[in-house]
């Protein structure tokens, strides 16, 4: 039987190995090989990070919920592929290094977080990317007496050539891979102080490395830098961020920037395996460049989705999503199943998310690639939006399939 080997088991993966065996049943034998049994709804680690949820609400146990969808999961690290022998080098879980063969291959392990860019990072820094980052911040939080706060990311180190072959207007230069969670948590630490009455005692700064929020049209960016100026928040850009010290954050030119709690979205960089892999496979950054169908330029039975394809500006869950499932449905249809192939469309959709004031930003936006739509709404129901998409996602272990009913990230 054809195998189909996906690798990492978030938006990107999950959304290709569900998709392709909702539309081959049992012709196609699909194994997902993700470095952890569980995952977590990355949405939801914000929330984490500010006591209103606990990371074990958002986790998914993969080795169960693949399984009974007739997916096979591997637990194991990758190291390498080896796209001229249709291999997958990893480590398994007992530390063994074990190869595993594919007729195709789906690439979903995303990006690097480069905390080791950050000098004082392991002493001083504090995120929210993933599960463990979120919880140590909020047992941060919840002793924090008051001070001054920073929250940036860290540059992308976005790959250039060879770029993949997609519309030029569909792939813009960015600084940062993904600003959003910056947006959504100075909105929700606002909320968050003042529901502990502190807020008179907090002093928070945004940065960016290039100009906030570039990725939205500058209507949105202008109503964001008042909304920021309403709430005493300051808004630093060009701040290109080099070290964390004890009380400052430092910039690659010297700059710097008070700060008693320094939270960071960290630089983001090819993923280690894929620059170990197949030199021909990954673009100068160590990103995978694909044609719309989310095929490599150079094999032609491997697909790369989500934060690992060099396509994917900005860094985004949605477009995870929809990069996984164009994926999906190309290779059913190479197999002989009748589908139709979604057209690969980029926009910005999320919805930064303020919890305990009971409202949230709903963001649809595609200035960026040349598009017409800007929508930055602030609204109760956009709350609501947030909280369905979570429960739907744990609901449904990671199935996105009906994601376009949400209406909205
Ligand atoms: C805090 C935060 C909040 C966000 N909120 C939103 C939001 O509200 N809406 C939105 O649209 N986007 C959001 N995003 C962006 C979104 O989460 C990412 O774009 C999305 O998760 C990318 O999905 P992916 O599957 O491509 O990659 P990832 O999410 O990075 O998943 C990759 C998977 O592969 C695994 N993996 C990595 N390396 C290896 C390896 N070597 N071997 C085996 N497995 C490996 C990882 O463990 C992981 O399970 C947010 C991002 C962050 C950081």
């Amino acid at each position: 039987m054809t195998k189909v080997l996906v690798l990492g088991g978030r938006f990107g993966g999950l959304t290709a190995a569900y998709t392709l065996k909702r539309l081959a049943q049992r012709s196609l034998d699909v194994k997902l090989l993700n470095e952890s049994r569980f995952t977590y709804f990355r949405p939801g680690l914000p929330h984490v990070a500010v006591g209103y949820r606990d990371a074990s609400e958002l986790s998914v146990d993969l080795k169960e919920a693949l399984p009974s969808k007739g997916i096979q999961f591997q637990q194991g690290k990758v190291l390498k592929v080896d796209a001229k022998a249709n291999s997958v080098l990893y480590r398994d879980q007992l530390g063994n290094e074990r190869e595993e063969l594919y007729d195709y291959l789906v690439i979903g392990i995303g990006a690097h977080l480069a905390t080791e860019a950050v000098k004082g990072w392991d002493q001083y820094g504090y995120s929210v990317c993933e599960a463990d980052f979120a919880t140590k911040l909020w047992e941060r939080l919840r002793n924090f007496q008051g001070g001054t706060i920073t929250i940036g990311s860290g540059p992308f180190y976005q790959g250039k050539q060879p770029r993949p072959k997609v519309p030029e207007n569909f792939v813009p230069a960015a600084d940062s891979a993904c600003e959003g969670p910056v947006f959504e948590l100075s909105l929700m630490l606002t909320g968050y102080f003042k529901s502990k009455g502190m807020l008179s005692k907090v002093k928070m700064t945004v940065y960016s490395p290039g100009e906030y929020l570039s990725d939205l049209s500058p209507a949105s960016r202008k109503t964001v830098a008042e909304m920021y100026k309403g709430m005493g928040i300051e808004l630093v850009h060009n701040f290109r961020i080099k070290e964390i010290r004890e009380k400052e954050v430092v910039s690659e030119d010297g700059k710097t920037l008070e700060s008693d709690l320094s939270i960071l979205l960290p630089p983001y960089a090819g993923n280690p395996a894929l620059k170990n892999s197949t030199p021909d496979l990954i673009d100068d950054g160590g990103f995978v460049p694909t044609d719309l169908n989310m095929t490599s330029l150079k094999y032609d039975n491997v697909y790369a989705v989500g934060d690992a394809n060099s396509a994917t500006v900005p860094k985004l869950g949605y477009l995870a999503v929809q990069t996984g499932r164009i994926a999906a449905q190309h290779l059913a249809s190479r197999l002989g199943i009748r589908t139709k192939v979604d057209t690969y469309a980029p926009t910005i959709v999320c919805v930064a998310d303020d919890p305990y004031e009971g409202f949230a930003v709903g963001v649809k936006d595609d200035t960026w690639y040349g598009g017409t739509t800007s929508i930055a709404q602030p609204s109760n129901v956009n709350h609501l939006k947030k909280e369905l998409f979570t429960k739907y996602f744990m609901w449904t272990k990671g199935d996105m399939a009906l994601e376009k009913f949400l209406g909205s990230w």
